[in-house]
């Protein structure tokens, strides 16, 4: 059965970035009619932190995302400690003990001379009793995973076929010097035992995946299908590294951006089909191919977002979205009108306040010099509220009649001193709500 995980590190937010990961590994699995697991990566007691765990749960239900169950890796330890000591029986796992300063030399030394900077297995010559004088110097060494000095191949989801040449690679370093297990070791653990079958990370884990799977051949397993996504960068295609904090999914959720338009958007950015909006996450799913991603950076530019939102509202019914009209303070026989209105110019429904305060309150009017008088004519045979649908065709009829002007030049002026702006709903349809008519 299809198996996978969405496997962040509580160490912070998760942003866009971390949502391609989360989506691409939730819609396999829900395709499939698979199992998507929720795996806190906790490993780091000093960076982990329960308040991102919460956070973390939040945003993917905010989106929709439900996962089927939560591991973690701070619960499974033992399993950790049970799969080092395989790896020690089989003699593929070893005690090093230089210092970051004296790794550090070692590899300037390689880069002097040209040479790719691999550890150089110093340690593997140790005899035991060196082992114990630098044990009783400097305390644990770090535990390194011996690399079978072979290509290791696979056949990527999204990149297609993949060789590296593990001997270009360092022994990677499974156990800290502290006793704590890294997440190369744990992650490869888990999936073996929780069988996840598809993995589906940033192609910033290649390497990690060359490593992870001669452990996973070592601890007698196989290795899963993987496929690692092209990272995001900025509209300029400049690295969003930096940036990702500001985009963070509780941000744009804050900035009123739907759910829905943030799934359509990730779901197919990146991949040879076009951006589509969903309206259900059963689209989504069915709409779905991790292999029609392609391996070049993927340009996110978080501006697409608010379009997409906008149109997504457009065609929710007043049901949807009468709580939050009337949280605003329009009342329920207003709310109906007043949402079909509004809902073509919003991008999102935090715009419907700026809607709502000029209905209730009027706008401030802009009214350019040579509009004046024209202006304060027109206003003169406004007639008494309320106003109803008709109201602005007998008006601007009656205006036009009076002052001789037509077209743009006589609508434009009437918009601006109503509304205070150049663009709007339409206006016949927006008199009805007005209830106060500053420029008067
Ligand atoms: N905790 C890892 C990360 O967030 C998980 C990577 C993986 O999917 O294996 O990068």
């Amino acid at each position: 059965m299809t198996t996978t995980r969405f496997a962040p590190s509580p160490t912070g937010y998760i942003h866009v970035g971390n949502l391609r990961t989360a989506l691409m590994n939730y819609l396999i699995a829900r395709k499939a009619g698979g199992t998507f697991i929720l795996r806190i990566d906790d490993t780091d007691p000093e960076r982990s932190k329960e308040e991102y765990v919460d956070a973390i749960k939040a945003d993917l239900e905010w989106l929709g995302l439900h996962w089927d169950r939560v591991e973690r890796q701070s619960e499974r330890l033992d399993r950790y400690a049970a799969a080092a000591d395989t790896l020690r029986a089989n003699g593929r796992f070893y005690e090093a003990f230089e210092t970051p300063t004296e790794l550090d030399l070692k590899r300037k030394k390689q880069l002097n001379m040209g040479k790719p900077p691999v550890y150089d297995r110093a340690a593997l010559d140790l005899s035991e009793a060196e082992k114990d004088a630098l044990r009783a110097e400097r305390g644990q060494g770090v535990w390194r995973f011996k690399l079978d000095q072979t290509r290791i191949e696979w056949t990527d989801g999204i990149l297609g076929d993949i060789s590296i040449d593990a001997a270009s690679v360092s022994d990677p370093v499974l156990i800290r010097q502290d006793g704590q297990v890294l997440y190369t070791i744990a992650s490869v653990v888990d999936d073996m035992e929780m069988g996840v079958t598809d993995v589906v990370r940033g192609s910033d884990h290649v390497t990690n995946t060359a490593t992870q799977i001669q452990i996973i051949e070592a601890l007698g397993g196989t290795a899963p299908r993987f496929a690692h996504h092209s990272l995001l960068t900025g509209p300029q295609g400049e690295a969003l590294s930096k940036r990702l904090g500001t985009l963070a999914l509780r941000d744009l959720r804050e900035r009123g951006v739907e759910p829905m338009a943030l799934l359509s958007l990730m779901a197919r950015l990146g991949a040879s089909d076009p951006v589509e909006l969903r309206s259900e996450m059963a689209e989504l799913i069915e709409g779905f191919d991790v292999s029609r991603f392609g391996s070049a950076p993927t340009k996110f530019d978080e501006a697409d977002l608010f379009p997409l939102t906008g149109r997504y509202l457009q065609s929710l019914p007043l049901d949807a979205v009468v709580e939050r009209i009337e949280a605003i303070g329009v009342s329920s026989e207003l709310a109906p009108a007043f949402w079909t209105v509004m809902r073509d110019n919003i991008e999102t429904l935090g715009d419907l306040e700026g809607w709502w305060t000029l209905c209730r309150d009027g706008a401030d009017p802009v009214i350019e010099d040579e509009d004046r008088e024209f202006v304060a004519q027109a206003i003169a045979m406004l007639p008494d509220g309320p106003f109803t649908p008709d109201t602005w065709g007998a008006w601007t009829g009656a205006v036009k009649e009076a002052t001789g002007r037509k077209g743009r030049g006589l609508f434009m002026p009437l918009r601006k001193a109503l509304t205070g702006q150049a663009h709007g709903p339409d206006m016949a349809a927006l008199m009805p709500l007005l209830q106060v008519v500053k420029a008067r």
